[in-house]
């Protein structure tokens, strides 16, 4: 996906601090932070939105990114936050490249 600024930041084209990665997810800081804490839990494969997700590669996943999500907030002692999937645009998607919000008060 050539012009996918989180298949990008995937590849290492565009440089961004991953703050945790593992086999299917990576995350990083959001770049207009809502909350003190704001980073996005991003597939490593390119899914354009929950709604792509489907049968039991989707499970995995779905799954993968809400084991990330727990990693991600205990590593970052995030105790009390909301976690969002914006899916579709007039849900909010703005980047359509699977990926889970967490939205951190510290
Ligand atoms: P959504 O609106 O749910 O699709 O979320 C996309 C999020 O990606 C927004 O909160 C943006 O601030 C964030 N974002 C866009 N480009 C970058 C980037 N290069 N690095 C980090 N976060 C980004
Ligand atoms: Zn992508």
């Amino acid at each position: 996906m050539e012009e996918c600024i989180f298949c990008k930041i995937a590849a290492g084209t565009i440089p961004a601090e991953k703050i945790y990665e593992n086999e299917h997810v990576f995350v990083i800081n959001d770049i207009n932070p809502e909350t003190p804490v704001h980073v996005l839990i991003i597939t490593k494969k390119h899914i354009e939105s929950l709604n792509a997700l489907e049968g039991d590669e989707g499970e995995n996943l779905f799954k993968e990114i809400f084991k990330a999500v727990k990693v991600v907030a205990k590593k970052l002692n995030v105790k009390e936050f909301k976690t969002l999937i914006n899916t579709g645009k007039s849900a909010g998607q703005t980047v359509f490249h699977l990926h889970a919000h967490i939205l951190g008060y510290k």
